[in-house]
């Protein structure tokens, strides 16, 4: 059964805060924490202090998986694991379990984590660039016909969301090679072609709410080609026979991913999250259109996310200006990523509505006192 969302205003002497993540997460949800933290399910033991091996941790354990399945809607087929580390870490890891060592992958340079995650790569096996971002600034994500022969490539890895640029893919590319896709900015924020895929990722801290977690969904035909001789703590299928515990696992972070996850099925899944983005994100996009140049997105229309919303001002003065004042609005995380610049306003799942038309209207505001 779908729970309507609770209402958007934050309580408690909280703030709206536009983190490009960790973010801002649902107040049900840390008031679980909150309460689990000193006692679990009344055993006097907290949520820290169980075994990872106990009946408790195991009824966490199978909340999660079934969690993260319905929020996914990904079938039997898929193998969902919980593996320490963010999605940095990933990159590595699924080219030593996917790329035979004379083999490659192919890469969409799409923006800075992509670009990162394709260096990452680069330091265990090769990869080849089959679509070069920065000749057009990051402006946009490919179509279809913008992206290289990718023939011979182990996988292609593209990265859904570009947080920092602010593009985003509408649907997955459609690449001769099996897809691989880091969803660290936008897992469950929108119905989105997942079983196109044979591998997607994500850190927790922005719709799955821990950071030093990472969720993996691997189809287990892709899995099943995975190399068996890698060390145990670096195996994919070893973290899938182990039940994601091999070693103690970030128990924590996984009841974290589980309650974020439930939240957001409860919620009726990416379906009705896709709406409510959508909105949250317009607002935003409407400022910058009114504002005749003034705030100016780097990013063509057609490639605007509705996850992370980011435009340049006119000087850094102005930047730093508006994120002064925007605090005092009691609006925050809204400088731009340091490599970056400007402004960036993440609207992930947890973020309220309201917080955008306060967004809006601040923008208008600020607008109005430079002229
Ligand atoms: N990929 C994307 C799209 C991201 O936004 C980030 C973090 N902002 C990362 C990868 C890296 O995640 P982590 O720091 O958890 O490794």
């Amino acid at each position: 059964m779908t729970t309507p969302l609770p209402p958007t205003t934050p309580r408690n002497g909280r703030v709206y805060n536009f983190s490009a993540g960790p973010a801002q997460m649902p107040e049900s949800v840390l008031e679980q924490l909150q309460r689990e933290i000193m006692d679990l399910d009344g055993t006097g033991i907290g949520l820290l202090e169980h075994s990872h091996r106990g009946p408790s941790y195991d009824r966490l354990l199978t909340e999660a998986y079934d969690s993260v399945r319905r929020a996914s809607g990904l079938g039997a087929d898929w193998e969902v694991l919980f593996l320490p580390g963010g999605s940095m870490q990933h990159f590595s890891l699924i080219a030593m379990n996917f790329i035979p060592k004379d083999g490659f992958a192919a890469f969409a340079d799409t923006g800075l984590w992509a670009h990162k995650g394709e260096i990452e790569t680069r330091a265990v096996r090769n990869t080849r660039t089959v679509f070069d971002g920065a000749s057009c600034r990051f402006d946009h994500v490919p179509a279809d016909n913008e992206i290289a022969d990718c023939t011979g490539a182990s996988y292609f890895c593209y990265c859904s969301n570009n947080t920092v640029e602010g593009t985003q893919f509408a649907r997955p590319p459609k690449v001769n090679a099996p897809l691989v896709c880091d969803a660290t900015s936008d897992l469950f924020s929108r119905e989105y072609a997942l079983d196109a895929h044979e591998l997607i990722f994500a850190s927790g801290q922005k719709n799955l709410g821990a950071s030093g977690i990472s969720l993996i969904l691997v189809k287990k035909s892709f899995l099943a080609k995975a190399d068996a001789s890698l060390p145990g703590l670096l195996s994919y299928a070893n973290f899938a026979k182990a039940d994601s515990r091999p070693n103690t696992p970030p128990t924590f972070g996984v009841r974290v991913i589980g309650l974020m996850s439930k939240w957001i099925a409860d919620h009726g899944g990416p379906k009705v999250f896709a709406v409510l983005n959508a909105k949250k994100a317009a607002n935003i996009y409407a400022a910058i259109d009114r504002s005749n140049g003034f705030y100016r997105p780097s990013m063509r229309d057609d490639c605007r996310s509705q996850m992370s919303i980011s435009f340049q001002l006119p000087s850094d003065a102005l930047v730093d200006a508006f994120v002064a004042e925007s605090e005092k609005a009691g609006l925050f995380g809204l400088r731009g990523h340091r490599d970056w610049g400007g402004i960036r306003a993440c609207v992930y799942n947890a973020f309220p509505a309201h917080g955008s038309e306060l967004l809006a209207e601040f923008m208008d505001d600020f607008k109005k006192k430079q002229a």
